[in-house]
């Protein structure tokens, strides 16, 4: 998964094009590699050891001072030299033709990662036998493989045929006609919603593959199945109920390929990051233009799960941390939910993957890739993401970050640990969950919050990190990072988060939208807005804004010509047509509402373009016209003469005909009184 901040996708660019040879960079890595194991084999698993060793020590030890300095590039000579190496021989090789590598039993980026620290924890007990009749895919391959889409269905089928507690049913045909299939594990053998909700067990949806090439939660989810079908944590779903999507962007799946995610340790093979139409199905919850999406967001209302878990692998750093995980924060729109799963689910979760061998942390994204020192940041992300949106509408939704440098079957155990543990802290605690729910789904908060500005937390974290220098290359011609593999605490790291709430709205009580707006209505309806239609004209006292100065993004976004406006907000009184649809936010999706109508918001449909034509002017006056009409309504209302000649002070007014004449028609009866004005009106 990749976010927002521009040094990390500076990175990427530089190592997603092949802007040099992979063959001269794999002779370098060998020798990077070699250095990293002569100080990292001795024992074997030293640097989890290590690690943990450092997370069992309260910071007592504060190297605080000495943490910055112990960055620069004369910091560590031991890795100083055989980095030399590397742009040495960068240099002489690069203009040759890359060959494309072998396949074998070790990933193709291997060549060309930072040294990978060995990893073993109990976790690995978890896997079956390559020859087990059933081991999975991965299993068979020993950690490094993920299955085909067919694979992948006729496997879980078969496991399904052991047992009526594995259902399936089919979200939807992608646009390239595959079915996106759910399982639906249930000790009952629940196939249907209804049934499902009479249960009144908690129910856990997982996503894996929201981005192909991140495929950890199939595999793991795979696994986790076959032991609770055919192994023995049948026991698992005594509290609780999974839904089970093992792809989601199932046609970027099929686009499969050693060279898809080329910061990222396997497996092998992996799919592709956007959908078969190019589209991050990530940013698309808001929007949900994609047939992925809707058929996600429908079933979501429709299973109605109460924790919703979205599984990624992530780059940028490199640091210890195998499995990291996050939410929205306290400050969002579902704190009840937040505190749930700040206090009792990552207490819990974390302390399951510690005891297995992992090194679980939270999401993790540097202020600055190439300066671990200046600190991480948070973000509360609004409703285009998985996280926001399941925060604007009151559903608890974690986002697991896999570390992309760690090897696949590292983060695929680990994700199963999660996955197993969350299954049973969900049954435990499933009145606690499910009535932090209900508190956010009612809080109804009379004040918004738009956008979100950033401040210091009180407290840094002790970071986990990978020691690093900074080498001068003659490739880029500037600094590049070389991490060395070695385990090094960061003492009370600082952190910023976007904690200080920065645009803020009154929650209308209600939105009438005119009926012709159909497809802004359609993608309401497919979010489960409730709405209802006025079945007579309505006249109404209400709110509209008067838009400004919009400003069109150049570039396509996600296939959307974006925009931004000022907006004000004005007092109109009118009949509404029936027909109309009238939007309370008096419900249980009232905060999301808010969030895709409102102007200011960065989700709005505004500001996805939806409302774009509205920003067409349609209607002109001709001057012959409009200078007898300006001289008749002069005549006919001598306050505007006062008000002219007060404009007529402003000489560069004054001096542009076409502007004079233009400020009587706008004052016209004649003036389009529909252009600029925002056509959702707001109820007080
Ligand atoms: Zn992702």
């Amino acid at each position: 998964m990749r976010l927002f901040s521009l040094s990390v996708i500076a990175i990427a660019c530089l190592s997603a094009g092949s802007l040099y040879s992979v063959d001269a960079v794999a002779n370098d890595a060998k020798t990077l590699a070699k250095t990293a194991q002569a100080s990292t084999d001795l024992p074997t698993s030293t640097p989890v050891a290590a690690a943990q060793t450092v997370t069992n020590k309260t910071p007592v030890e504060t190297p605080v001072a000495t943490a910055p300095q112990d960055v620069s590039p004369a910091a560590n000579t031991q890795a100083t030299e055989p980095a030399a190496t590397v742009t040495t021989d960068a240099t002489t090789v690069a203009p040759e033709p890359a060959p494309i590598p072998e396949r074998a039993n070790t990933f193709v980026n291997d060549a060309i990662l930072p040294p990978s620290i060995t990893w073993h924890g109990a976790s690995e007990s978890l896997m079956l036998s390559v020859d087990n009749e059933w081991a999975t895919p991965f299993e068979q391959s020993n950690g490094i493989e993920s299955p085909s889409y067919d694979a992948t269905i006729a496997w879980l089928d078969k496991l399904a045929g052991e047992s009526d507690k594995l259902q399936k049913v089919s979200l939807g045909k992608s646009p390239q006609g595959r079915d996106i299939w759910m399982y639906i594990a249930s000790s009952e053998g629940i196939n249907e919603s209804a049934r499902l909700k009479q249960n009144t067990k908690p129910t856990v949806l997982v996503q894996a593959g929201i981005h192909a090439g991140e495929i950890d939660g199939k595999d793991a989810g795979m696994m986790l199945l076959r032991d609770i079908i055919k192994g023995d944590k049948s026991t698992l779903l005594d509290k609780a109920n999974l839904l089970f999507v093992p792809m989601f962007s199932v046609d970027a799946h099929e686009r499969s390929g050693e060279f898809n995610r080329v910061n990222q340790r396997g497996p092998v093979n992996m799919g592709w990051r956007t959908t078969a139409n190019n589209l991050n199905l990530n940013r698309d919850y808001a929007k949900a233009d994609t047939l992925e999406m809707q058929h996600m967001l429908r079933a979501i209302n429709v299973w109605q799960p109460d924790l919703y878990i979205d599984v990624h692998v992530t780059d940028g750093i490199d640091y210890q941390y195998d499995v990291t995980f996050g939410y929205n924060l306290a400050q969002g729109l579902s704190p009840a939910s937040y505190r749930w799963l700040e206090n009792s689910y990552r207490p819990a979760v974390e302390a399951a993957l510690t005891e297995q061998g992992h090194i679980p942390g939270p999401l993790i994204f540097a202020v600055d890739n190439a300066d671990i020192t200046k600190g991480m940041s948070l973000w509360n992300p609004s409703p285009r993401f998985s996280n926001g949106y399941g925060d604007a509408r009151h559903l608890p939704t974690i986002l697991i970050e896999n570390h992309s440098l760690k090897p696949f079957k590292q983060r695929v155990l680990g994700t199963y640990v999660m996955l197993e543990q969350t299954l049973k802290t969900v049954g435990e605690q499933a009145t606690k969950l499910k009535s932090a729910i209900q508190e956010d789904k009612y809080r109804a908060s009379p004040l918004i919050t738009l956008t979100w500005k950033s401040a210091p937390l009180a407290k840094g974290w002790d970071f986990k990190g990978i020691d690093y220098q900074l080498e001068k290359s003659p490739i880029s011609g500037t600094e590049v990072v070389r991490w060395n593999g070695q385990p090094k605490l960061y003492p009370n790291l600082p952190v910023i988060a976007e904690t200080v709430p920065d645009i803020k709205v009154t929650r209308p009580s209600a939105y009438y939208i005119p009926a012709q707006w159909t497809q802004v209505i359609d993608r309401l309806n497919i979010h489960g807005i409730r709405m209802t239609r006025l079945t007579k004209p309505t006249e109404l006292k209400l709110q509209q804004y008067k838009l400004s100065n919009p400003v069109f993004n150049t570039k396509d976004f996600e296939g959307h010509q974006t925009v931004k406006a000022e907006s004000e907000l004005t007092k109109v009184s009118t009949t509404l047509p029936a027909g109309t649809i009238k939007i309370s936010t008096d419900q249980p999706l009232g905060d999301l509402a808010v969030l895709l109508l409102e102007p200011q918001s960065p989700d709005s449909l505004l500001q996805w373009g939806f409302f774009n034509p509205i920003f067409t002017r349609t209607e002109y006056i001709e001057d012959y016209a409009v200078e007898p009409l300006a001289a008749k309504m002069l005549k006919d209302d001598p306050k505007l003469q006062a008000e002219f000649d007060k404009a007529l002070t402003n000489a560069e007014f004054a001096a542009d005909p076409e502007a004079r004449l233009r400020w009587f028609y706008e004052r016209s009866p004649y003036y389009d009184n529909r252009y600029l004005k925002y056509p959702v009106y707001r109820s007080r």
